[in-house]
């Protein structure tokens, strides 16, 4: 539980000039004792916290950056089309599963990833013989946060499990939550990250992911600028869900930048169903956020959260990749395959946290990213990202 008075909170927080990052990273020393966090924000600099802790950069290894192991999403149910009532009501099995996979979002059952932590431990240990070592578990408030499920999943499978501060899309917050304020949306986060969150003493590592709807909601914009000021306030990473549209990573961008938030510490995920342009991913590019990938391994006809794109397949997303590198994006380019369903798990015959190391790194060598690019991808520019300034 955390120990710290609400002084400590509101002493002042070291704040890091943006290009001194990489001399900063350069100059790291060892673990520093937790009980420093509550009393000074800067012993987190140059570390990564993680549900257990903080640890150095150079141990995270091959992570995945946008993963969810225990969440629910009943928030985003959708009916399932005429005749297709029963199947969605029957109980999860064989027989149903293209079915499920194409139709994820109608089965209530599907929803509850919470009812998993059994299949999830086995698969995270399945994703340690695969090479994995940390996962970015960026469930946030809304969607079933479970932080003491992480802890205890990251100690029983030794995976590096960080966890995520703030707010998911406006139809999970509360209504106490749309009468907050900038300023005590910004506590709360500040306080998941260095105090801990949902009443344990369980600390977030990243802010996110934040949830954002299109258009985007007044309570929405109000959780953008408090992940900008509460960025500011700790340099640490910040992970943004899009609306479904093109222009929502833009316009995500600018509030946080007139927020004044570290673009070069945001990552912007979900970009496969987001934006499908390549002149207009570039222009993208060019602000400057981390560009996520983060929809491996789902391939579907109708994608029914957002029926005017075509949910690309993994070649496509891989045929995307091969494209941003030969532009120099390398550095910038992060994937995952953000798990957030049952049939996602390999217990329901789906792809599992491996399948990125497993299919799709060898995918990728095919298309000419190198094995040099891949090592930034999933273990540079997770490192990078991750390191509180
Ligand atoms: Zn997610």
């Amino acid at each position: 539980m955390p120990v710290c008075e609400t002084s400590c909170f509101l002493l002042p927080l070291r704040r890091v000039a943006r290009n001194r990052s990489s001399e900063i990273e350069g100059r790291l020393s060892g673990s520093k004792p937790l009980r420093l966090i509550h009393s000074n924000m800067s012993a987190l600099s140059g570390q990564v916290q993680t549900v257990l802790g903080p640890i150095e950069p150079d141990q995270l290894g091959v992570t995945m950056t946008h993963e969810h192991l225990t969440m629910t999403f009943e928030c985003c149910y959708s009916t399932p089309a005429p005749g297709d009532e029963t199947v969605a009501q029957a109980p999860i099995q064989m027989k149903n599963l293209f079915w499920l996979n194409q139709n994820p979002y109608s089965s209530h059952e599907n929803l509850l990833l919470v009812q998993e932590t059994d299949a999830v431990r086995e698969e995270l240990h399945e994703y340690r013989k695969a090479g994995g070592r940390t996962i970015v578990e960026n469930t946030t408030q809304g969607i079933s946060r479970d932080l003491p499920c992480l802890r205890q999943l990251a100690i029983d499978t030794g995976v590096h499990i960080i966890g995520g501060a703030g707010f998911y899309v406006d139809a999970t917050h509360s209504e106490a939550t749309r009468k907050m304020t900038v300023e005590k949306l910004t506590d709360i986060i500040v306080s998941e990250v260095l105090h801990g969150a949902d009443g344990t003493g369980i600390r977030c590592g990243v802010i996110g992911e934040i949830g954002c709807s299109w258009p985007l909601t007044d309570s929405e914009v109000k959780v953008l600028k408090a992940t900008a000021h509460a960025q500011t306030k700790l340099g640490c990473p910040a992970i943004i869900h899009p609306g479904r549209n093109p222009a929502a990573p833009f316009e995500i961008v600018r509030i946080l930048q007139e927020a004044g938030g570290d673009i070069s510490k945001t990552v912007m995920s979900h970009l496969d169903r987001t934006i499908f342009d390549n002149g207009e991913l570039l222009e993208f590019a060019n602000l400057g956020s981390y560009l996520e990938y983060d929809l491996f391994g789902t391939e579907m006809l109708n994608y029914a959260l957002y029926l005017d794109v075509d949910m690309p397949s993994d070649s496509q997303r891989v045929k995307t990749l091969a494209f941003l590198v030969q532009e120099g994006y390398e550095d910038n380019i992060l994937i995952a395959h953000d798990v957030h369903t049952k049939n996602r798990l390999t217990k329901y015959g789906g792809h599992g946290y491996s399948h990125i190391l497993k299919n799709i790194v060898p995918k990728m060598l095919v298309r000419g990213i190198s094995q040099t690019h891949i090592d930034k991808i999933l273990i540079d520019n997770p490192k990078r990202w991750l390191t509180f300034k």
